[in-house]
């Protein structure tokens, strides 16, 4: 059992957490958890996580529409994500933010818009970014080349080159449960070379749910076994680990 892991990334505005969110957030602390960031997914997610956030003390959150969502946004949106950054005290990033060419259909020129109004809202308002890509990598990378914004590159699943690459500009990086699958190999290469004071631990619950409990539903607690996938690796104590990425939680976040 562990003390002091801080959830650098979860959702449990999920509809996944509506039978039980209250019950499963009130225990979470007495099993190890001590900080949870929410991520916003949309405008309406964003004041969500907000609002879920002012409910529990080690609850907080960040507000940002992610690339997935680019097509239903509704017109006063940067307005109001900067609204909720300005006047929500627990929320202390702006994100998920970034690029995702996952899935056919997506629109890479609505999705930069969006991001890069987003990275100038965190540059204005002097917060730190949480990032989101996938498959689009090369037009992350030329847009954060020129932003340099302060934050983590979350779920991280490219190489270990362009990992020196996102390291180079300041950016964190942190991994879910996916370390802890058998075809990790690309994000244990990463996390050889990642400095300690770099690296974060996350769960993107509901999902991602290391082994032994890969498919089932995700919660905060389950970060323990990515954290001990992470230590053997990085060759720590599994607890000087999830202290380390506490702390390194904490200062990105002005906790
Ligand atoms: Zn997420």
């Amino acid at each position: 059992m562990y003390s002091n892991m801080f959830d650098t990334h979860a959702h449990y505005t999920d509809r996944a957490f509506d039978a039980d969110r209250e019950e499963l957030l009130a225990e979470l602390q007495e099993k190890g958890v001590s900080l949870v960031m929410l991520a916003g997914c949309s405008t309406q997610d964003s004041a969500a996580c907000a609002a879920l956030a002012n409910r529990y003390d080690y609850i907080y959150a960040a507000a940002g529409v992610h690339p997935e969502c680019v097509d239903e946004l509704p017109e006063n949106w940067l307005a109001e994500i900067r609204r909720i950054a300005e006047t929500e005290p627990k929320v202390r990033a702006i994100g998920e933010i970034g690029l995702d060419y996952h899935y056919d259909g997506y629109d890479a020129e609505k999705q930069k818009a969006v991001f890069t109004a987003q990275l100038e809202l965190a540059q204005e308002l002097d917060l730190p970014v949480i990032l989101h890509v996938r498959d689009a990598i090369g037009d992350a990378m030329e847009i954060l080349r020129k932003y340099r914004p302060r934050g983590v590159m979350h779920c991280y699943s490219g190489s270990a080159e362009t990992a020196k690459e996102i390291l180079s500009l300041g950016l964190h990086i942190s991994f879910t449960g996916v370390l802890t699958f058998k075809n990790a190999r690309k994000a244990l290469e990463v996390l050889e070379l990642l400095p300690p004071e770099r690296f974060m631990l996350e769960t993107d619950c509901p999902y991602m749910a290391p082994v032994p409990f890969r498919g089932k539903r995700c919660d905060s607690s389950m970060i323990a076994h990515t954290a001990e996938k992470a230590a053997e690796i990085m060759g720590m104590d599994t607890q000087q680990l999830i202290d380390r990425c506490c702390e390194n939680g904490k200062k990105l976040f002005g906790i």
